[in-house]
């Protein structure tokens, strides 16, 4: 069972240097032999057992304990497989699990500025890129990325062997940001480079296809919610350290931090739950779950990086004090793509379906 205390010495190691690859998210790979977790899913003959820690929940959870950077490069791992599974052909499923099973790491890039989004253009028989992607988290140190490029005015998956594409470059202009620095969250230019069609993953829009383009935001919650947990340990330990835990007010902030994160944990078992009945749960049933969640988790985040703050004071900000990179980095990773369209959405579920 995988547990973010019985690493911490690794986590430790990983550095914060916004152009390092924290090349410990390799190591984890190997020790988590996420594609024998995956597979049941993966084939969905398996019932998943909701119990079962080793959910893939629960690793992401511990995961974003550990480290939120570890924890968006390998949350980035799953999308991609999970997207190969749901819309590879038979060929690509093949040969893009035996990658994973050698341990390549895999990720999904689809942020990018709309003045140069990335577009397919056809010369002769050939298909070649043009733009660029924000965000690319992992960089170039991945072996394979799921690129979107748009062709039919739609976003097309692209898989793409990062580690034979010798002239994709790094480009940190973008990157240097307060938290999540080692998720080495780059810019990369892809104009110029040759594709050919058995690259494309599904078809134009896929990508976007409910239930799973929401149910991502489940995923990146569990990891989250993770970075919440160590920033609660933290505080507790910071306030028995100083002998401070048993002042009326901080007892008070502690137990709002304790039952928010036991929200947290109901938010992933009920995850889990809905996960393990998928074919009943309707596609708009599961979209509102997960827009909820990911709404509940900006919010319990934000309260409990308030609650620590007001508890620790000025030390949770000191450079060598275990909260504050946490504490930067949950602030930065909780900035995901329309968080007022999500609650909006989930407004309008309950107009529209709820009587
Ligand atoms: C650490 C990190 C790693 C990442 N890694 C990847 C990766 O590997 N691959 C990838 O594809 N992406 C990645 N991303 C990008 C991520 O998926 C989001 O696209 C990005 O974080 C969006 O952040 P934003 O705050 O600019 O979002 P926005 O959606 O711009 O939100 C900012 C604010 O504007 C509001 N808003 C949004 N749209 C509108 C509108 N039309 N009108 C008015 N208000 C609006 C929002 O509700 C919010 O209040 C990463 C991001 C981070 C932080």
């Amino acid at each position: 069972m995988f547990k973010a205390n019985d690493y911490m010495n690794l986590f430790k190691n990983i550095g914060d240097d916004p152009q390092k690859f924290p090349l410990e998210s390799k190591l984890l790979l190997k020790e988590l032999d996420l594609m024998k977790i995956l597979l049941p899913v993966f084939s969905k003959n398996e019932s998943i057992d909701v119990n079962n820690p080793q959910n893939l929940l629960n690793i992401l959870f511990e995961l974003g304990k550990g480290n939120l950077s570890i924890g968006r490069i390998i949350e980035g791992h799953i999308n991609a497989l999970l997207l190969i599974n749901a819309y590879g052909t038979e060929n690509q499923k093949k040969k893009y699990f035996e990658k994973a099973q050698e341990k390549a790491l895999f990720g999904v890039w689809n942020t990018e500025a709309s003045s140069e989004n990335v577009r397919i253009r056809k010369k002769d028989e050939n298909f070649f890129l043009e733009g660029a992607k924000n965000f690319c988290s992992g960089g170039t140190n991945l072996s394979m990325a799921i690129v979107t490029a748009e062709r039919s005015k739609k976003p097309q998956m692209i898989l793409m062997d990062i580690s034979e594409e010798t002239p994709l470059e790094a480009d940190w202009s973008l990157w240097n940001p307060i938290g999540m620095r080692a998720s080495v969250s780059c810019k990369i230019d892809f104009s110029g480079i040759k594709i050919s069609a058995d690259q494309f993953l599904g078809n134009p829009g896929d990508y976007f296809k409910e239930p799973h383009f929401s149910w991502g935001g489940v995923r990146f919650s569990a990891v989250q919610l993770g970075g919440a947990k160590t920033i609660f340990d933290r505080t507790l330990q910071h306030l028995k350290k100083q002998k401070r835990n048993s002042d009326p007010y901080q007892k008070q902030r502690l137990g709002k931090m304790a039952i928010l994160m036991e929200s947290a944990e109901q938010w992933i078992y009920h995850a889990i739950v809905f996960e393990s009945q998928l074919e009943e749960a309707s596609i708009k049933n599961k979209v509102n779950f997960a827009n909820m969640m990911r709404y509940a988790t900006l919010d319990i985040c934000e309260e409990i990086i308030s609650l620590a703050e007001k508890a620790v004071g000025v030390q949770a900000s000191m450079k060598n004090h275990p909260l504050e990179q946490p504490i930067r980095d949950l602030r930065v990773y909780l900035k995901q793509a329309g968080p007022d369209a999500a609650l909006a959405s989930v407004g309008d579920f309950v107009t529209r379906e709820k009587k």
